[in-house]
């Protein structure tokens, strides 16, 4: 077969060639030189309760029963992470042995660390030396991306197996961009929804889900944004961070709003505190207003806000609670206002709109918290309306896509409430109190 494109053609030969060490599979004739550790069911009775091999539940709501006049039998499967393959009572899996393979670890680094991106730099290289685990508190805008670049460079030249991971879809692709340019000799699978493995799988970057495929496979595993939809909501996976890792391990979780739980089970000597963005200012502060958002007409405070902003030319980012709430406001000031658009999780065009918007095509962008976090750009600032009903995490996360960039490291945070909240009190305090520890530090200069 002639292969008209090389992407295509790459993709055949990989796909043929790879190998799926310490893995759950269902098909053994994509196998080598792999061993086989076990074959089982892909669900078993045990105790009187289904277990599934796959994602490991035993919740009884997991599993669907129906009788199949075909087989003439009964067949239970697991809905819970149907979404990665089947696994049910009638099909056999294997989990195969995990194998280990070193590398340079070799990265390109265009700047110099900042003292306090060094001084989590050694934190993170001396837990993965020990295979001890940490939680890295740090404020949005630290760099924590390229605090973890030695850490890896340790592991994968010892011939650790690295996952570096994040409930959501954008973190990765972000991630993986930043991942792919600095370690270009590094064989990399990123993995997320229908996205192949293309190489063996010992340094792979992925959705959390992920990592249900993998069975006692890695030696260090980096959560980034552990706070995030669904990490937080859905308990099983966590589970599936500790499944996926081998007897001894090193997780590295990063957040810049962690969960009190996670807090809970860590000891405290775990957590590292980084207060300081990686430009050394401080970060902007909110500023409430009280104001009654009237949707179902154009109100000539907030059009002048919006006109003010696009003449000072920032790009300002509204966030709102509601879908409906957002539209309807949307089609009034669309009429005043050219360079305005709306994007929510279920908009087709979302990667379109939020591509146009890195090039600067829009200069107001109606959001829910989709763009709450992982968006990072230029003289951006943001308003919150409705700010009352959002939780101190997403407030936090929200100011923190302010004065990102170290060209522009100040910007308007605006709450718009009709009423402060303990919840906008908290997220001020909290940025606050980050803010004064980084002067204590002297990581920041302002
Ligand atoms: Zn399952």
């Amino acid at each position: 077969m002639v292969c008209q494109l090389r992407q295509t053609c790459l993709f055949l030969w990989r796909s043929s060639s790879i190998k799926h060490y310490g893995k759950l599979i269902t098909d053994r004739t994509i196998l080598s030189d792999e061993v086989i550790k076990f074959r089982s069911k892909g669900i078993v009775r045990k105790d009187g309760k289904w277990r599934c091999y796959q994602c490991d539940t035993a919740e009884p709501k997991h599993f669907y029963e129906y009788f199949s006049k075909v087989l003439g039998q009964t067949i239970v499967y697991c809905r819970n992470c149907i979404s990665l393959g089947r696994m049910d009572n009638i099909r056999d899996i294997y989990v195969t042995e995990s194998r280990q393979q070193s590398s340079g670890g070799k990265y390109n680094l265009s700047f110099e660390l900042s003292e306090q991106q060094l001084f989590a730099s050694t934190k993170i290289v001396n837990a993965i030396q020990g295979y001890r685990s940490l939680i890295l508190y740090a404020v949005t805008g630290a760099g924590k991306t390229e605090m973890t670049f030695e850490g890896i460079k340790f592991a994968r030249q010892r011939g650790d197996n690295i996952a570096i991971v994040s409930p959501r879809v954008d973190v990765v692709l972000e991630v993986s961009s930043r991942m792919k340019e600095a370690f270009q000799e590094e064989y990399i699978d990123i993995l997320y929804q229908g996205q192949r493995q293309m190489y063996n799988g010992h340094f792979i970057i992925a959705t959390i889900h992920q990592l249900y495929r993998f069975k006692r496979h890695f030696d260090v595993i980096i959560v980034d944004e552990v706070d995030a939809f669904p990490l937080s909501m859905d308990p099983s996976l966590m589970h599936a961070i500790t499944a996926a890792s081998k007897k001894r391990y090193s997780h590295v979780y990063m957040t810049a709003t962690p969960p009190r739980k996670l807090l809970r089970q860590m000891p405290d000597d775990t957590l590292v505190t980084l207060p300081a963005r990686f430009h050394r200012h401080a970060l902007p502060l909110p500023k409430f207003k009280y104001y009654k958002i009237q949707p179902y007409k154009i109100q000539y405070m907030l059009l002048n806000i919006f006109m003010h902003q696009i003449q000072s030319k920032r790009y300002t980012l509204v966030f709102f609670n509601h879908i409906q709430l957002m539209k309807q406001m949307y089609a009034h000031y669309k009429k005043k206002i050219a360079s305005l658009t709306y994007v929510h999780s279920e908009d087709s065009l979302r990667f379109e709109k939020i591509r146009n918007l890195r090039h600067g095509k829009y200069h107001i962008i109606f959001t829910t918290t989709i763009l709450e976090r992982g968006f990072t750009m230029a003289n951006l600032d943001v308003i919150v309306m409705h700010s009352h009903t959002f939780d101190s995490s997403a407030l936090i996360q929200i100011a923190g896509r302010v004065g990102r960039k170290a060209q522009s490291p100040s910007g308007l945070v605006l709450f718009f409430h009709e009423g402060i909240t303990l919840n906008m009190l908290k997220a001020r305090r909290n940025i606050r109190k980050m803010n004064d520890l980084a002067r204590y530090k002297g990581w920041i200069d302002d």
